[in-house]
C-alpha cells in the first residue's frame, strides 16, 4: 500500500519531497519563476486569438454557457451524444430535449433567436445539421485527425513549428479481446509505417537533440487498460501477463524502429498496477537498456510524492533512464465523486493550490534525479512551467534533458512562447474516431471550463499576472468546501452510510483477501459439521449431506446435518416461549445487538467472504460485497427500529393517543444461497430487532455461511431461545415451519414456485382450527429483468453494464439482466460488441481473483441452465457461446451464452433462468422496447441506456419494475440508497433495505385515553 504524504505547507514544496535546495535557494528560484513566467505570459498574450479569429468566438461562446452550471451540463451531455446522431431528426429531437425553452433563455439574445427560429419550422433539419457540424468542428479542434495518415500530417505540421509530438489513439473503454487486439494493431501499423517516413523529415535540433544523442522522431502514448478488456487491480498477476503479451511486441517494434513509447496514466484505481506493469516490462532483459520509454505521474494524487521516490530508486536500480511526464491529472471530478460515493478516502488533493504545490515539488524532485528520471512537464500552466524552467536553470541542467508538453488544440500561443524561449515542446496529439474519442473530449471541455483552470483564468478571464504567477499557497481565507458538485452530492441517509466495498487497488486488501482464501481452502480437520441449534442446544441428527465446492466438486466444504420436521416444530415452540423476554428486552438493547453483530462481521470480513468463494462459487468482489451488505442491514435496521419504535403521539385536549409497534411473533426466515450472508442476515435481523424470535433456515447450498451468521448473532447477544438454526432439506423443514400454527410470519426469498407454495400453505394454516394468528408472508421472488439500449446510448457503457448485470455471479441474482432490448438502429453494432465482450469474459474457479464468471451453484442448476441452452439453440440464433473446456469436469461450470432472434413469448423471453444466459430482442422504436420490457409476469429490476432526457423520463415512468436504473447496470442495489424489491410475480412486501421494511415485522397498536374529567382536562402536550 502506498502512503499518502501530508498536505503541503504554504509555498514550501520541500515539505512534500526531499530537495537539495535550501530556503535561500528556493527564494532565488522564486525570483526567476516570476521573471520567466512574466516573459512567457506576455508573449502568449500577445499571440492570443484576436476578435477576427474563429478561436476567439469559440472561447467567448464557451464563456456564455459556463456562467450557468445547468446549461453547461446540458451542453456537455449534448456534445457527448452528438457523434451517435447521424440523422437530422435525431439531432433535432436531442436539441429540443437538451435546450428547452428555459435553457434557451440563458443564451445570448442573438443565439437564442436564431435557435428558436430554426426550431420552429421547415428550417429545423438544416439547423440541426448546422449545429451538429459546428459541435463536431469544435470537437475536432482537440483531435489531430481520424486516420494515421491524417495524424501523421498534423504531426509534420507541428514539426514545422519546431515542436515534437506524441501520438495517442483515442479509445479507452475496451470491452473485448478483439478490441484490445485492434488497439494494439493500430499502434503496430503506426510504429511500422511512420518511422521510415520520419527519417526523411529535415532535422530540427530544438526537437531532435536529446540529452544523450538524437531523440526518436516518432513518439507514441498509449493506455494500458486498452490492451486488456479484463484490466483489473483485483488480479495484478493475470492483468500483467495479458498486458505484457500485447505490450511487448509494441515496445520491441518501437525499439527496433527507433521510436519512443510513453505510457499514459488513467484512474487512481489502475495507477499502482500501471506502474507495476511498466516497471516489470522495462526491467525485462531486452528492454533494460532502452531509454526511450516513459510513464506519467499525476500530481493531483496525494500518493504522487511517494510514487516518485520509489520510481527514482527503481530507475537507479535499472541503470537506464526513463522519461517521467508530470501532469496534474485529468480525472479530478471523477476521482472525487467516485471515492465519495464508494466511501473511500478521496485520493486527489481537494484544493487546487495543493495540486500545484505537489506539481512543483515533483518537478524539483524529477529534475534533481534527471540522470534517471528524464523530466517532461505536461502542463498549460505557465507558472508551473516557469517553475520547472527556473529549477532546471538552478540545477544547471542541459535544456535537452528536459521537455515541455502540451495538448493538441489548446494553448497554441503558449506553445510558441515556450519554443521561442528555447525549450523543447512536445504536443500530445490524440487521433481516431470521434465516437470512442468523446470521453477524451469531455475531459478537455471540463478542464477548460473549470474555474480552477489556468488557461481559462489567463486567456479568457484575463486574471492579473501577479495572481496567475503567484506561488501555490493556501488562500488567505480558506474556502469553506471545494466548489464541486461532488461535495454537494454526499450520500446521506439519516446518518447511515453504506459499508465501503473493499478497494482492491490497495495491495494490503488484496493480500488480506488472498490469505483468507488460503485459510478457507486449507482449513485442517476436515469439513466442518453444520449442526441444528434449538434453544442453545446443539443437535447433530443422523441424516447429513455434503456441500461441495462448485468450482471443484471433489472438495467437500461442509457436512450438513438435516433437521427433521420434529426439529422444526420444536424450534417454533422454543421461539414462542422466548418471545416475551425478547420483546421486553426493548428496542435499544436489540439495536445494540445488531450493531455488535456488524462490528464482529467487520473483524471477520474477508473470512466470511472467502467462505462464500468456496461454498457457493462467488468471485472475490461479489463475495466481499455480500458481507458489506450484511453489515449494512445490521446498521440500517438498528437505526430504523429505533425510529419506528419511538411512540407516535397525537394528543388533543381531553384525549391522548399513542401508537406503538409490537413484534408479530415467531418469525420463520427461509433464505436463498445466492447472497448467502446478506439476505439471510437482512431478513433475520429485521425480525429480531423488531422483537420477534427467529427460526433461521439457510439454503442447503450455503448452510456453513448460515451457521457463521448464527454464531455471530449469538455472540452479539441474541439469547439462545430467540434464535434457532435449522439447516436441512427445504422440502422437509420448510412445510413444517410454515404450517406451524404459532408461526406468525414467514420471510422468504427464493423462487416463484416455492414462494407461492409458502403463501398457499400459510393461508391454509391460518384457516386451521389451532391458529391464533394469520401468518404473514413476505416474499421476494424472481425476475425476468430487461435492459433497453436506446439508439443514442453510449455503447461502451451499455456493453459493460449489460455484461456485468447479466453475468455477474453467473447471472444467479434475482436482479440479473436476462433480456436486453436493443433499438433497431444500433442493434447489430451493439450485438457484435456484446458478443465479443462475452467471449472475452474470464471463466474460472471462484478463488482465482481474475475470474469474472465462476461456476453455477450445483449440478441441478447446471442441468437447468443446460436445458435452457438447448432451447436457445433450437429457437434462437447463437451470438456468443463460451465453451468452458476441461473446467466442466472439475466443477459445475457452464459458459456464458447470448441468443438473439428469440421469441419474446417463448421460454427464453419469459422464464427466469438464474444462470449465465442472455436473450437479445430487437425493438422497432422506444415504445416497442418498453412494451417488450414490460411483457412478462415479473416486475423486479429494469434499466435503460439512453442519452435522451425525454426517453429517460418515459422509462422512469413506464418501466414496470420495483427498481429502475437509468444509464447503469441493474444489479448491486445498496441498502438505503436503493431499497430493493419488486411487485407482480416478483414478490409481496415492501422493499428490503428501505424505510418501510421493518413495518412488516410488527403490528401497530394504538392506545387512546380520555383525559376529560367533569369538564376539566390537563393541557395537551402540543399546547405547550
Ligand atoms: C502532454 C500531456 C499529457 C497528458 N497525459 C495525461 C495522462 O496520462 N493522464 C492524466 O490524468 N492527464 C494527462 N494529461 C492531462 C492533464 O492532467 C491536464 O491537462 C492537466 O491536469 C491540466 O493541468 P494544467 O497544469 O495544464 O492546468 P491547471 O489549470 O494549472 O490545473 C488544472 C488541474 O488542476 C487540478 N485541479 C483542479 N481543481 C482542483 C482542486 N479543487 N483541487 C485540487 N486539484 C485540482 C486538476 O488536475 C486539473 O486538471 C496530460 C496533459 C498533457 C499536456
Amino acid at each position: 500500500m502506498t502512503t499518502p504524504v501530508p498536505a503541503p505547507r504554504a509555498g514550501d514544496w520541500s515539505a512534500m519531497l526531499p530537495t537539495r535546495f535550501d530556503a535561500a535557494a528556493r527564494e532565488r528560484i522564486e525570483g526567476r519563476v516570476q521573471a520567466i513566467g512574466r516573459d512567457l505570459l506576455e508573449k502568449s498574450l500577445a499571440a492570443q486569438p484576436t476578435v477576427l479569429s474563429p478561436d476567439y468566438w469559440a472561447e467567448q461562446a464557451g464563456e456564455w454557457v459556463l456562467a450557468d452550471d445547468d446549461l453547461k451540463v446540458r451542453l456537455f451531455r449534448l456534445v457527448d451524444c452528438m457523434p451517435m446522431l447521424d440523422d437530422p431528426a435525431a439531432v433535432d429531437r436531442h436539441l429540443r430535449e437538451y435546450l428547452d425553452d428555459e435553457s434557451l433563455e440563458k443564451l445570448p439574445a442573438m443565439l437564442r433567436t436564431a435557435l428558436k427560429a430554426a426550431r420552429s419550422g421547415i428550417l429545423a433539419p438544416f439547423a440541426a445539421r448546422a449545429v451538429r457540424a459546428a459541435m463536431l468542428a469544435q470537437a475536432k479542434r482537440f483531435i489531430a485527425g481520424t486516420t494515421p495518415a491524417e495524424a501523421a500530417k498534423a504531426a509534420l505540421r507541428e514539426r514545422r513549428r519546431h515542436r515534437g509530438f506524441t501520438l495517442d489513439l483515442l479509445g479507452e473503454a475496451v470491452t473485448s479481446d478483439a478490441e484490445a487486439d485492434a488497439y494494439a494493431a493500430a499502434y503496430t501499423r503506426l510504429l511500422e509505417e511512420l518511422p521510415p517516413e520520419a527519417t526523411r523529415w529535415p532535422t530540427d535540433p530544438l526537437v531532435d537533440d536529446g540529452p544523450a544523442g538524437p531523440l526518436p522522431r516518432v513518439n507514441v502514448s498509449l493506455k494500458l487498460s486498452a490492451l486488456d478488456p479484463r484490466f483489473d487491480c483485483v488480479d495484478p498477476a493475470g492483468t500483467t501477463a495479458r498486458v505484457r503479451a500485447r505490450l511487448r511486441p509494441l515496445w520491441r517494434l518501437a525499439r527496433d524502429r527507433g521510436a519512443q513509447v510513453h505510457v499514459d496514466m488513467e484512474s487512481h484505481a489502475t495507477k499502482d498496477l500501471t506502474l507495476a506493469i511498466f516497471k516489470t516490462i522495462a526491467m525485462e532483459e531486452e528492454f533494460r537498456d532502452w531509454p526511450h520509454c516513459g510513464i506519467v505521474v499525476q500530481c493531483y494524487l496525494r500518493e504522487a510524492p511517494h510514487d516518485l521516490v520509489h520510481l527514482a530508486a527503481w530507475a537507479q536500480q535499472r541503470g537506464t533512464p526513463i522519461w517521467v511526464r508530470l501532469v496534474k491529472g485529468a480525472y479530478w471530478d471523477y476521482e472525487t465523486i467516485h471515492a465519495r460515493a464508494a466511501g473511500w478516502p478521496v485520493p486527489v488533493w481537494q484544493q487546487k493550490w495543493q495540486t500545484d504545490a505537489c506539481y512543483e515539488a515533483a518537478t524539483t524532485f524529477v529534475m534533481e534525479h534527471a540522470a534517471v528520471l528524464r523530466p517532461a512537464l505536461g502542463s498549460h500552466n505557465l507558472r508551473s512551467l516557469a517553475h520547472g524552467m527556473a529549477v532546471a536553470e538552478a540545477l544547471g541542467l542541459d535544456r535537452r534533458t528536459v521537455e515541455m508538453q502540451m495538448l493538441y488544440g489548446m494553448g497554441d500561443a503558449e506553445k510558441e512562447a515556450v519554443t521561442a524561449a528555447g525549450w523543447r515542446m512536445r504536443v500530445y496529439m490524440p487521433y481516431g474516431e470521434l465516437v470512442p474519442g468523446m470521453a477524451y473530449l469531455v475531459r478537455r471541455l471540463l478542464e477548460n471550463s473549470s474555474n480552477d483552470s489556468f488557461l481559462r483564468a489567463g486567456f479568457v478571464k484575463h486574471v492579473a499576472a501577479e495572481q496567475l504567477l503567484a506561488a501555490p499557497v493556501p488562500p488567505a481565507r480558506p474556502a469553506a468546501a471545494p466548489a464541486t458538485r461532488a461535495a454537494e452530492s454526499e450520500p446521506v441517509g439519516a446518518g447511515f452510510t453504506n459499508e465501503p466495498l473493499a478497494d482492491f487497488s490497495v495491495a494490503a486488501n488484496r493480500e488480506a483477501f488472498a490469505h483468507s482464501v488460503v485459510r478457507a481452502r486449507e482449513a485442517g480437520g476436515g469439513p466442518p459439521l453444520v449442526p441444528v441449534v434449538i434453544g442453545g442446544e446443539r443437535l447433530e441428527p443422523g441424516e447429513r449431506f455434503d456441500r461441495r465446492d462448485p468450482s471443484d466438486h471433489a472438495r467437500v466444504v461442509a457436512r450438513v446435518c438435516a433437521a427433521t420436521a420434529a426439529d422444526a416444530r420444536r424450534a417454533v415452540e422454543t421461539a414462542r416461549a422466548a418471545l416475551p423476554a425478547w420483546q421486553a428486552a426493548g428496542v435499544a438493547r436489540r439495536a445494540d445487538v445488531l450493531r455488535a453483530a456488524a462490528a464482529i462481521m467487520r473483524t471477520r470480513r474477508f473470512d466470511l467472504a472467502a467462505l462464500q468463494v468456496f461454498e457457493v462459487g462467488k468471485p472475490w468482489r461479489e463475495a466481499d460485497a455480500d458481507v458489506a451488505e450484511a453489515i449494512d442491514f445490521c446498521e440500517f435496521y438498528a437505526r430504523e427500529a429505533e425510529r419506528l419504535f419511538a411512540p407516535r403521539r397525537v394528543d388533543v385536549p381531553g384525549e391522548e393517543n399513542a401508537t406503538t409497534h409490537l413484534p408479530r411473533g415467531v418469525a420463520v426466515v427461509i433464505a436463498p444461497w445466492n447472497f448467502p450472508l446478506a439476505i439471510l442476515c437482512g431478513m433475520t435481523t429485521a425480525a429480531l430487532v423488531t422483537g420477534n424470535p427467529v427460526v433461521m433456515k439457510p439454503a442447503e447450498q450455503s448452510s456453513l455461511t448460515g451457521l457463521r451468521l448464527f454464531e455471530i448473532l449469538r455472540e452479539a447477544g441474541v439469547p439462545p431461545g430467540a434464535l434457532a438454526f435449522l439447516p436441512g432439506r427445504g422440502e422437509v423443514v420448510g412445510p413444517a415451519l410454515v404450517s406451524h400454527p404459532d408461526t406468525a410470519l414467514v420471510a422468504f426469498t427464493g423462487s416463484r414456485a416455492v414462494g407461492l407454495a409458502i403463501n398457499r400453505l400459510a393461508a391454509e394454516t391460518s384457516a386451521g382450527p389451532e391458529s391464533r394468528v394469520i401468518t404473514k408472508v413476505i416474499a421476494e421472488l424472481g425476475g425476468k429483468n430487461a435492459i433497453i439500449v436506446d439508439d443514442d446510448a453510449d455503447l461502451d457503457e451499455a456493453v459493460v453494464g449489460v455484461v456485468s448485470s447479466a453475468f455477474g455471479f453467473q447471472g444467479q441474482k434475482c436482479s440479473a439482466c436476462s433480456r436486453v432490448i436493443v433499438l433497431d438502429h444500433v442493434h447489430d453494432a451493439f450485438v457484435a460488441r456484446l458478443a465479443e465482450a462475452v467471449k472475452s469474459l474470464g471463466v474460472g474457479p471462484a478463488d482465482d481473483p481474475g475470474t469474472r464468471v465462476g461456476p453455477v451453484v450445483d449440478e441441478e442448476a447446471r442441468e437447468r441452465v443446460r436445458s435452457c441452452l438447448e432451447i436457445g439453440q433450437r429457437t434462437g440464433r447463437v451470438v456468443a457461446a463460451v465453451d468452458v473446456g476441461p473446467l466442466a469436469d472439475r466443477g459445475w461450470f457452464v459458459g456464458p451464452h447470448v441468443f438473439a432472434d428469440v421469441d419474446p413469448a417463448g421460454p427464453l423471453g419469459q422464464d427466469e433462468i438464474f444462470g449465465p444466459v442472455l436473450a437479445v430482442f430487437r425493438a422497432r422504436d422506444f415504445d416497442h422496447a418498453l412494451e417488450l420490457a414490460n411483457g412478462t409476469a415479473y416486475a423486479l429490476t429494469a434499466g435503460v441506456y439512453s442519452r435522451s432526457p425525454a426517453r429517460l423520463r418515459l422509462a422512469a415512468e413506464r418501466l414496470v419494475a420495483g427498481n429502475v436504473y437509468l444509464n447503469r447496470g441493474i444489479t448491486g442495489a445498496l441498502v438505503n440508497r436503493q431499497p430493493f424489491g419488486g411487485y407482480r410475480m416478483s414478490g409481496i412486501g415492501s422493499k428490503a433495505g428501505g424505510p418501510e421494511y421493518l413495518l412488516q415485522f410488527t403490528v401497530p397498536r394504538t392506545v387512546t385515553e380520555n383525559t376529560m374529567r367533569r369538564g376539566f382536562a390537563p393541557p395537551a402536550a402540543d399546547d405547550g
